[in-house]
């Protein structure tokens, strides 16, 4: 029942097991988790989840129907591209090569805004105005608006793509959010709002580091946004001064940052006039988010 009609002479009859053995074996080379990631293909092609397919273990199954899949994933294509959508914060969004796959470090950033959020919107006694700016597929600002019912999202991206598909995953977890395409805050000046938490997974990668990372980044993912000139804060650089002025007294700023860029972006922030400055790990004790508040 399970066998696909594959396209020339691969081993046909073979069993689920067979067919996770050898892919699993295949994708030793590319990956830590070769296992976890050929049950993920092999059930993807076959249009079941994941338990439905490890209780099928000797059903048979054309081998060769893991063929196409496979074959972009020992390209070092993200799952997330071969699925087209990842989750984030407990929920999928849709993601298209070549923009940001959500990563499981920027779930600090949008922790960080939600605590922020809980403290200081119940004395304001009126919406909150939330920017994410370079927004990639959206996700941090819809897990906001997700969270935050009754509050003002924007969202911005110079990327045409990164907008329409921010659109697209706003409309499908029901979040009303504004979202424009522009560089950096640009697009807002002509809103007259200011706001009351400015958020960024901004590009941060330093240009000599690129050689260093992954091929499932460098191979698939738009250079544009992870790098950001030789110590990658140029986009940051550009962030601070932007994001003082569009800030309400007392408001947010929160970043994502690279490894051993804390202290000097603690440094531009205060030297702009924010206070408060701190600074969250992720889960690999790495400095990952700073944020700071705008106090006159
Ligand atoms: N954390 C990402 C990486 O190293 C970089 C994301 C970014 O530049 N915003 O792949």
């Amino acid at each position: 029942m399970l066998a696909a009609s594959g396209a020339g002479g691969m081993k046909r009859n073979s069993t689920i097991a067979a067919c996770l053995m050898r892919t699993s074996d295949l994708l030793v080379p590319i990956t830590d988790t070769p296992r976890f990631e050929a049950e993920l293909l092999l059930a993807y092609t076959l249009g079941l989840s994941r338990a439905a397919l490890l209780a099928r273990l000797s059903e048979p199954v054309d081998m060769s129907c893991i063929e196409p899949l496979l074959a972009r994933r020992l390209n070092h294509e993200p799952l997330a591209y071969i699925f087209g959508e990842w989750e984030f914060f407990g929920l999928p969004f849709f993601v298209e090569p070549p923009l940001l796959v959500p990563r499981p470090e920027t779930e600090h950033l949008v922790e960080t805004a939600l605590k922020f959020v809980a403290a200081y919107a119940p004395a304001l006694n009126s919406p909150c105005h939330i920017a994410d700016i370079c927004c990639g597929t959206g996700c941090v600002a819809i897990v906001l608006g997700h969270y935050l019912k009754g509050h003002h999202l924007y969202a911005c991206d110079i990327r045409a793509d990164a907008v329409a598909m921010t659109q697209r995953n706003a409309v499908r977890h029901h979040v009303p959010l504004h979202t424009v395409q522009g560089n950096l805050l640009d697009p807002f000046n002509a809103l007259g709002d200011s706001f009351d938490v400015i958020i960024s997974n901004p590009p941060y990668v330093p240009e000599g580091e690129w050689d260093d990372l992954s091929p499932v980044i460098t191979k698939h993912e738009d250079p544009k946004a992870l790098l950001a000139g030789s110590d990658g804060l140029d986009l940051i650089r550009h962030i601070i001064p932007e994001a003082w002025r569009r800030l309400r007294n007392g408001g947010l700023l929160a970043l994502e940052l690279g490894e051993g860029q804390g202290a000097a972006v603690a440094e531009l922030l205060r030297k702009e006039g924010f206070d408060s400055i701190e600074m969250i790990r992720d889960l690999a004790g790495i400095e990952r988010i700073i944020s700071a508040v705008r106090n006159e």
